[in-house]
Order: C-alpha cells, then sequence, then structure tokens
C-alpha cells in the first residue's frame, strides 16, 4: 500500500492523493469537494482500466465535471419548491434545478476545497460548513475518509456533527462505467441488480410525491439482474430519459444494495451502505462534455431518500444538535 499527495491543478490549496494497493489498484482523489478523481483496477485480461469519469483540472470540476466524483451535501438529490420545515420554522433554500434546489444549492460541498489528511491506505477529508451556509441551519463539523482495501474495496465513512438541528443527506456522485470507458462507450450493456421491491415516486420535475410503489413489472424490477440498456426506453422513464430513480432498499444496516458487472472488462462492483436509499442514475444528462456521452457512465449514489424533509413518511434526515451522523458506503470490485 502507498500514498502519494501532490498539487492538483487549477485551485489554490488543492491537492491530489493517490493510494495504490497491493494488487496495483490505484485510487485518486481530491480535496477538491472531496473528491474521487479516478480509479484504475485490472479486469479479466490483466490491463488496468479507468473506470471512473475523470477530468484533469479543478476548473473542469466546476464546469462539466462538477458533482462528478464529489461529496454531495449538505442535502444531496433534490428538495422540492427549495424549502422545508424543521422546529416550526421554513428555511428557503436555493432553487438551481427549477424550482427546486439540487444537490446543495448554489455551491454545495462538491465546490469546497476541504482539509485533508493523507494515511498509508487513506485520505480523510474534513471541514466545517457554517451556520446557515446555503441556507442550511447549524454549524456543520463534516468528515469523510477513504480507505482502499488490499481486497478492492472503496470504503467511505462520513461523520457529522451540528452545533443545531438541520437536515443533512451525503452521499458520493462518482460515475462508474466498469467497461472501462471502452467499448461502445455507454454502461447500457452492464448488468444491475438492487436490493430493492420499491422505489419512491416522483413528479416530473424529479420531486417524490410520497407515494412508495412497487417495482415488481416495471423497468424498476432489479431484484434479479438485468442489463441497463433492456428497458431504458420503457414509457415509465421517458420523463427523466432513463433511470434516475431512488430505490428504497430492503433491509437496514450495513448490507448489500446493488450489484453491477460489466462483461467487457469481467469487472463487477457490489456496493454495501447502511443508509435507506440508493439512487441509481444512469448518466441521462451526460452531454459529451470531458467525452462521456448520454449514458455513458452510471451513479450508484446512497443516501436518505430525495425531498425527505418535506416527507413526514420517509425515513428521518434530520440531525438533531450534538447527534452524530454516520454512513458508510463501500464499492467492492472482483473480476
Ligand atoms: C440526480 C440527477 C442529476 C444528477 C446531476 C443525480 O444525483 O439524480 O437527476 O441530474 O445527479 O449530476
Amino acid at each position: 500500500m502507498s500514498a502519494a499527495v501532490e498539487p492538483f491543478p487549477g485551485a489554490e490549496g488543492a491537492v491530489l492523493v493517490t493510494l495504490v494497493n497491493a494488487r496495483g489498484t490505484k485510487l485518486c482523489l481530491s480535496n477538491f469537494g472531496a473528491r474521487i478523481v479516478g480509479l484504475e483496477l485490472r479486469g479479466r485480461d490483466g490491463k488496468p482500466r479507468s473506470v471512473v469519469t475523470r477530468f484533469a483540472s479543478t476548473g473542469e470540476y466546476m464546469g462539466a465535471g462538477r458533482y462528478h466524483g464529489a461529496v454531495i451535501g449538505r442535502y444531496a438529490n433534490r428538495i422540492g419548491r427549495a424549502r422545508f420545515m424543521l422546529n416550526g420554522k421554513s428555511y428557503p433554500l436555493y432553487a438551481n434545478d427549477g424550482k427546486n434546489s439540487l444537490h446543495g444549492g448554489q455551491s454545495g460541498f462538491d465546490a469546497r476545497i476541504w482539509e485533508c489528511v493523507a494515511g498509508e491506505d487513506s485520505a480523510q477529508f474534513y471541514r466545517v460548513s457554517p451556520d446557515m451556509e446555503e441556507g442550511y441551519p447549524g454549524a456543520a463539523e463534516v468528515s469523510v475518509r477513504y480507505t482502499l482495501t488490499d481486497s478492492d474495496e472503496v470504503k467511505i465513512e462520513y461523520l457529522a456533527q451540528a452545533g443545531a438541528d438541520t437536515v443533512m443527506n451525503l452521499t458520493n456522485h462518482v460515475y462508474f462505467n466498469l467497461d472501462g470507458f471502452e467499448g461502445d462507450g455507454t454502461v447500457l450493456g452492464h448488468t444491475v441488480e438492487i436490493a430493492a421491491q420499491s422505489f419512491t415516486e416522483v413528479d416530473k420535475e424529479l420531486i417524490p410525491t410520497g407515494r412508495i410503489l412497487s417495482a415488481a413489472g416495471t423497468a424498476l424490477d432489479f431484484t434479479s439482474p438485468r442489463r441497463i440498456g433492456e428497458r431504458i426506453n420503457a414509457a415509465e422513464l421517458a420523463p427523466m430519459g432513463g433511470y434516475d430513480h431512488n430505490f428504497c432498499i430492503e433491509g437496514k444496516g450495513m448490507r448489500r444494495c446493488a450489484r453491477v458487472a460489466s462483461e467487457v472488462s469481467g469487472i463487477a462492483m457490489e456496493v454495501y451502505s447502511d443508509m435507506p436509499g440508493m439512487q441509481l442514475y444512469s448518466g441521462n444528462f451526460l452531454n459529451g462534455e470531458g467525452g462521456y456521452k448520454r449514458h455513458g457512465a452510471l451513479c450508484l449514489e446512497t443516501q436518505f431518500y430525495p425531498d425527505s424533509p418535506n416527507n413526514g413518511s420517509f425515513p428521518s434526515a434530520v440531525l438533531h444538535r450534538g447527534e452524530w451522523y454516520r454512513h458508510m458506503t463501500v464499492y467492492r470490485f472482483t473480476v
């Protein structure tokens, strides 16, 4: 295991951390957005393949690469009508997605330089989100630690605590293509399995209606492995141009949420998490920028359900003053 730290071009204080494990798997991270900026591992043929989208500088991560690989916060995914109520008070947020607030607002956690401490097999990122940053109450101390294990696991541990009651929903927005951006350049041939029999219904602005629907018999049934492309043109996916749905993961605690596999490279990935939901996003809005085309990569974002602060029946994303927010996600790779 080895770690190297070097400057990451384009922003003062930005660094690039590279972790390499005994198998030669390479995980690159940056404190700009506490993000994953590269992951290379060997496929069936023994050749290293790059399996996540990557951009060369912080400048690109402020543009086309926004959200790519980043930690999303303070609230990942959407908050309807860009406001929520907490303890009887209404908190207006920045509307950056029509009338709604997406991925933390105008300048979310993805756009910040975090403090960084690199260890031999891990890197820990830390920042304080001030009280009322992007409209969210309570100064919050947030830490995210990435660990690369010798068995090809990328472990992400999130910890947060706030000085006042707030909402907290952190995720990582890494885009995968397990073919290694070869083949036809899309993820449509990837096989996906998700441990969810239901999903949160959304309206045409992708805001949950509050209803939880059964996936059985729909294009969202991934209880047994199916190819992403098989039903991507189904009528129910037309409003979002593919998959962009929050799945209600069965069970509680650390458990397997999903498995994705590529026949092209022989690489498979399992996702483990202790969060109640997971967004499957099939890169519907990728438009060729950075060389990544529509459906060129997919995200599996472990999370509280979107718009939970406005849906009393969803698992609560409220973080009370002084309580710990803890969330762990593991992406485990096998060939
Ligand atoms: C959302 C998509 C959104 C994308 C932006 C995903 O988490 O579900 O709707 O377009 O992030 O990168």
